[in-house]
Formats: C-alpha cells, structure tokens, sequence
C-alpha cells in the first residue's frame, strides 16, 4: 500500500544513457530531477564488455564504467539517483496536471514532468546454453560486438529487418556469416531481403533453428536443426548474434500513454513528447530503429529540453492567469 507523497519538479524514469542524459540537461536547467533506476541499474550497457562506438572514447570504455560516469555527472549537477522500480503511474491530468507514479508499492509521487526512459529488452531463444555463453560470444547486438569477431565466422538468427540489417553488417567484417532464418521466408522488407540474398558470403538457411550453442567457456559453434526434416548440422562459429527482436519496457503505461502495436512508446514529430502533456519519452522506449547508445543519449537530451518548455509555458500561463 502507498503511504507517503512527494511532490517533484522532473521524474525519470530509467537509468541508462537516456535517462541519464536527460539528468544532466534538466538537473542543469534547475529542474531538480529524481531518477528511479529500474531493477538493472545502468540499463543495457552494464550487459555489454567494451564500447567502441560512443564518441568521446577513442580507446573504447566498458559499458559498466561508461554508466558509472554518466551518473556520476548527473549527480553531480543535483540529480537524485534512487534505487527503485515504477510499479505504476496515472497520467489522466491534462496539460498542467499532476502525474502520479507509484514506486516499489509504497511510496507515492506527483510530479509536474514525466521523462520516460525505461529501454527496451532483447529478446533471446532461451536454450540454457545460449544463456551460458552471453557475454561469450552471444550477443544481441552485432552493431556493438561484431568488431571482435572481424574476420571469423559467424551465425545470427532471425529473419526480420534487424536481423537481415545486422547480417549484412557482419558480412562486411566477417569471414562468413550464417543466418538462420526459421519459416520458409524472412519477415524483413523485400529491399532488404534482395540485399541479404545478393550478399555472396551470408548463407541463409530457411526452416532453419539452433538446437544447441556450443562451446564452454565461449562460442566454439551452434548446432542447427532443420525443424521439417529434423536434420542436425554442426557449424563452426566464433559468434552467434540473435536478432529476433526487442520488447520495449512499457507494460505500466499500457492504457495510460499512446502506443504503436508492438508497445513502443509514440512520440509526436520529431520531439520526444508523448500523448500526454508533460510525460516525455526517450531511448529505445520510442526507438525501434536505430536502438544505439548514442542516439539514446541525444533523445534523452531532447526530452530534458522538451519538459523544461512545457513547465516553462505553464509557469507563464499561471502568471498571465494571476
Ligand atoms: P521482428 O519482430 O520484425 O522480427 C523478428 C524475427 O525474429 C522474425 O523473423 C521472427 O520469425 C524471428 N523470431 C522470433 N522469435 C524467434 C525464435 N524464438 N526463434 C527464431 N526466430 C525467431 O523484429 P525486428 O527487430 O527485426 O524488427 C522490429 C521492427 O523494427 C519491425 O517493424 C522492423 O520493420 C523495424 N526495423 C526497421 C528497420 C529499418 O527500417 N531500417 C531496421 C530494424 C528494424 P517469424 O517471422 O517466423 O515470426
């Protein structure tokens, strides 16, 4: 049960490069943010080793260091980092109204500005062995981890346009890349389709899915199975790249907030604003498409800057009311 209420200026709500970024832009503009982390502080960086393409790094920075940095600037411009989780929220106030967000069951807020910055998960087979060797030469990011495995042979499941996107980037940097696609035809646009087909070293095997990942301590190869023949093939692989798609974090705001059909959050134009006045969202949770680190960090800019205008415009409505 909730039995306390705060009244804050700025909520976000997630702790990875957007929610951060927009820390620093709103703590910068006397905004006075809150930031609840979720329950994997940091977000979908803390997952990966090395991060090679944020600008600013020309050595590289491992994702973990890279958060710790990013919250550490954050704080130190005023932002109040809280370990917490949202449970729920009421966004039924229209413009000037008070957002209500529940977190962890018991304490309440209201706050004037909601940035919403919650992600999005990758999705993963689920086979234990592909757990076991996340990190080892699983991923689900080829454009983060492909560069380690230049040169060398690869695989990457799924057949929609991430997967036929990421499998032709691998092609230019590996030896061969292996895609393993489970129908009889890929989900991908008919464009990308011709571009994986005229791609001469990524073999696409149809009704194809992977039986096992093998290997102990890293990838060593999969084990795939034709699932209309029931045919085994062992194939040797340094990396396997699973591209069946993300869930965006957004299961509290089902009914309060405008959502495509798959759950990602819209936003209006080209701003970060949301369906409802004075909730902003940024990151994957609006971005199904270009899904990087960096382009989280500039929409969660852009979402700061977009609630420190609508407060602006409220303060200056009351005073014209007064
Ligand atoms: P999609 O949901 O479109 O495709 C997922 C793919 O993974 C499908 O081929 C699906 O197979 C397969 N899959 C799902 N689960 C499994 C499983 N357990 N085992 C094997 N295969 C599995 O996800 P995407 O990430 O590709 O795309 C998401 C959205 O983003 C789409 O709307 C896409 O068009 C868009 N997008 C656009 C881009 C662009 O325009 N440049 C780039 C990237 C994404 P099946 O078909 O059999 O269900």
């Amino acid at each position: 049960m909730a039995d306390k209420v705060e009244r804050i200026k700025c909520l976000i709500i997630g702790s990875g490069p957007a929610g951060y970024t927009a820390a620093i832009y709103a703590a910068r503009a006397d905004m006075k943010p809150v930031m609840y982390t979720g329950m994997e502080p940091g977000g979908q960086l803390t997952t990966t080793t090395e991060v090679d393409n944020f600008p600013g790094y020309p050595e590289g920075i491992d994702g973990p260091t890279m958060m710790i940095q990013l919250q550490q600037q954050a704080e130190r411009f005023g932002t109040q980092v809280r370990i917490g989780m949202v449970t729920s929220v009421d966004f039924s106030e229209e413009q000037g109204g008070i957002h209500k967000v529940v977190v962890d069951n018991t304490t309440n807020i209201e706050a004037e500005t909601i940035i919403i910055a919650t992600g999005a998960t990758a999705k993963y087979l689920g086979l234990p062995s592909e757990q076991r060797l996340r990190g080892g030469g699983v991923s689900a990011c080829a454009v983060c981890d492909g560069f380690f495995y230049k040169g060398q042979d690869v695989a990457i499941v799924g057949g929609g346009d991430t997967a036929a996107e990421e499998a032709t980037y691998l092609s230019n940097i590996c030896n061969k890349v292996t895609m393993l696609v489970r129908k009889g035809e890929m989900r991908a646009s008919k464009a990308m389709q011709h571009r994986v087909e005229n791609t001469p070293n990524l073999d696409v095997r149809y009704f194809s899915e992977i039986d096992e990942v093998l290997g102990e301590q890293v990838v060593e190869g999969i084990r795939m199975v034709n699932n209309q023949t029931g045919e085994k093939e062992v194939v040797p692989v340094t990396g396997l790249f699973i591209a069946i798609g993300h869930k965006p974090n957004t299961d509290i705001f089902k009914g309060q907030l405008e959502m495509d059909e798959t759950g990602y959050i819209i936003t209006k134009g080209k701003s970060t604003k949301t369906s409802k006045p004075g909730v902003f969202a940024c990151g994957d949770v609006q971005d199904k498409e270009y899904r990087q680190a960096i382009t989280a960090a500039g929409t969660g800019c852009m979402s700061a800057l977009d609630a420190e205008r609508y407060l602006a415009t409220i303060e200056s409505n009351e005073e014209v009311e007064a």
